[in-house]
Parts: structure tokens; sequence; C-alpha cells
């Protein structure tokens, strides 16, 4: 059942007041004016699982077609332009990861949930810690984050059909934007900055291990052809651990692994990448034994 018990999905975002992370968080928080988080946490706490305990009860739930609901179950959907999801859709289970500062949920898909907190833990065992900054968006608040993002624009002087066109073209359409699955999270050390987090020891863990956990950074600048979309870092999307592992270590976005999929193809795609593996390998050795005979013949001349 979505959300019982849901106090310890707190834990490993929030918890562990003295563990150097949430100190380190904290202070992080403090320069960026968040000096009420750590009471708003404990504040929320209390009300958020509450709410956790009736997710099912807080959203409607709306069968999605028949055709997107055997999609999502064969293999990860894929959320774009051209194949948007519905106005209506709205994930099942839906659970909290947390509250952030402004009192507002983070929401995800049980699975999802689970794997994320499962991660989190596993950094925080690394000595990093992550903080989710933005889960499941309703097409109703993606259409409001288009809204705000296009009159900020005329605020600053721009034309509003000239603000509408740019905004669109940096935020998501609603029906347009996978957030609204409820598997993807945007992922920060600090709610209120995400653009420097390339730089972060969390990014690097994260490229190394997020598939561990069923997680790809979605939008990534090399597969900007395949999926239009610029680099987001920040931006994971749940699909699984099967799946997840076989993108990574095959060099897979989601729209390359879904057309493998969908053509039964992953099969030969795995054995095209050992075969290459292989090749990479005895190129390797060639030049490594080369190099051996090299220095044999040099030291076999200073003899
Ligand atoms: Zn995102």
């Amino acid at each position: 059942m979505a959300g019982r018990g849901t106090g310890k999905y707190f834990a490993p975002v929030y918890r562990a007041k003295k563990s150097p992370v949430k100190v380190r968080r904290i202070r992080l928080f403090k320069r960026c004016g968040f000096i009420a988080l750590a009471v708003a946490v404990a504040a929320c706490a209390i009300a958020a699982f509450q709410i956790n305990r009736n997710a099912g009860d807080s959203f409607v739930r709306v069968a999605a077609s028949e055709q997107s609901l055997a999609e999502v179950s064969s293999y990860p959907r894929i959320v774009s332009h051209s194949s948007p999801l519905p106005e209506d859709y709205v994930p099942d289970n839906l659970m909290s990861l947390g509250t952030l500062p402004n009192g507002e949920n983070v929401w995800l898909r049980a699975d999802a949930a689970e794997a994320f907190l499962e991660m989190c833990a596993a950094m925080s065992k690394d000595g990093l810690g992550i903080v989710p900054v933005r889960g499941y968006t309703s097409y109703e608040d993606q259409s409001g984050v288009l809204a705000d993002a296009a009159d900020r624009l005329v605020a600053e002087g721009a034309k509003a059909d000239e603000a509408r066109k740019i905004a669109a073209a940096d935020v998501f359409a609603p029906g347009e934007d996978e957030a609204q699955l409820g598997t993807s999270v945007d992922v920060s050390i600090d709610v209120n900055c995400v653009d420097k987090f390339t730089l972060t020891e969390q990014y690097q863990w994260i490229c190394q291990n997020a598939y561990r956990y069923g997680f790809i950074i979605r939008y990534t600048a090399d597969k900007k052809n395949i999926t239009c979309v610029s680099a987001k870092p920040w931006h994971l999307r749940y699909v699984g651990r099967e799946a997840a592992e076989f993108m990574v270590s095959c060099n897979m976005c989601l729209e390359e692994y879904v057309a493998a999929v969908k053509a039964d193809n992953l099969k030969a795609v795995e054995q095209d990448q050992a075969d290459k593996a292989e090749a990479e390998q005895d190129q390797a050795d060639k030049a490594e034994s080369a190099q051996d005979q090299a220095d044999k013949a040099k030291d076999a001349g200073h003899n």
C-alpha cells in the first residue's frame, strides 16, 4: 500500500542531523537563505506523513489508455513532443520523498521512490548527499511552469507571443514532460541551485552508480540528436535495473533502447557490444605487446 509506514522514507534524504552530509547541507541552505529548513522539515514531517498515508485519496486515479498501460509495463514509456501523455494521465501509487522548504512534496511512483531512497542510502554511506527537487509533475502544474516562464520573459520586456515561443524552447509543454509519469526526479545538492551539478562529487557518483538502482541520466549531450532535448544532468529517470544496466553498458539512450526492444534486437545489440569490447581489448593487447617488443629492443641496445 502506498505510503504505509512512510516515516522511514524521510530517512536517507533528511534525517541524520549530526552526519557531516547533513551539516554540510545545512550550511548550504543557510547560504541560500533557507535557515528555516531544519525546523520546517521537523514541522512538515508529521503533516507530510499524514499526507502520505492518504496519498491514494489525494490523487484522482485515471486509467490511462490501454496502449500506454501496455507500453509502461513492457518497456519504459517515452514521453516526448511526438509521444505526449494524455492530460488526465496520473500515475498510480505516488509516494512522497519528502517536503521542500516551500512546503511542497516531491512525489514519485512507489517503485521509483523506493529505488531512489535506496540509492540515497548508498550515497550517504559514501559520505555524499543529494536532495530531490522535483518529481511527479501534473499536466496542469506543467502548464503553470510554462506560463510562469513566459510571464517572466514578458516582465523582462519580451512581447507575449515571442515570450511564449522562447519559453516553449526551454520548458516542456504539458503532456510532453516525462515528469508526469512519476518516474523521473531532478536532483541537486541544494534545493535552490541545480546549475553546477555536473561539478559535484554527487554527479560523478551518479554517473558511475545510478544504473545499479535502475536510474539513468535521461538527457545527455551526446544523445541530443536522438532525444531532441538538451543535456539535463540533474534529471534522472527510473527505468528499472535491468534496462538501466543494459543502456549504460551499451551506451544507449532510452529511445535507442526502446527501439531495440521493439525490434526484438537486444541480444544482437549486446553481441555487437561484446564484439566491440573484444576488438578494443585485442587492439590494446597488440599495442601493449608492441610496446614490450620495443622496450626489449631498447634494453638490448643498451647492453
Ligand atoms: Zn527534470
